[in-house]
């Protein structure tokens, strides 16, 4: 199945300028702002600028410049968050949902960047 992107959902708004962001970083392909509903004290949402759905959308279709600018742009969040265990910092989790039974709400590529407590078990067993 292909991926038809929807440019009217809240994050393609928020890459317009149409409605603001609190910014914690900016690169050539990706932008990085704090999640509006945090569920952590430290919660950024790291989009890419291109249209695209869902993480194997994007691992699937962008450019080698595009994957390589979003995968620093996570590194260098960590880094903003003060984070990285390697570096004294507390820990933090990187999730993106997809589709369905991800329970994905905004059809534009995210991964959450979560830390600042313990962030609990990876998902629910039960259900
Ligand atoms: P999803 O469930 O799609 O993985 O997560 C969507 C995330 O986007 C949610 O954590 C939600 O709080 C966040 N969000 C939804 N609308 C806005 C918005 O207008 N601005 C910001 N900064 N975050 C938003």
């Amino acid at each position: 199945m292909s991926y038809t992107y929807d440019n009217q959902n809240i994050f393609a708004k928020i890459l317009r300028d149409e409605i603001p962001c609190n910014k914690v970083l900016e690169t050539a392909h990706s932008l990085a702002f704090n999640d509006i509903n945090p569920a952590a004290p430290k919660h950024v949402l790291v989009i890419p600028k291109g249209s695209y759905v869902t993480y194997d959308h994007f691992a699937q279709t962008a450019t080698d410049d595009e994957i390589t600018d979003f995968v620093r742009a996570i590194g260098e969040v960590c880094k903003i968050l003060n984070v990285e265990p390697g570096q004294g910092g507390g820990g933090f989790r990187v999730i993106s949902n997809a589709g369905e039974a991800g329970l994905q709400e905004v059809p534009h590529l995210h991964v959450h960047i979560l830390g600042g407590r313990n962030l609990g078990p990876m998902v629910s067993k039960s259900q």
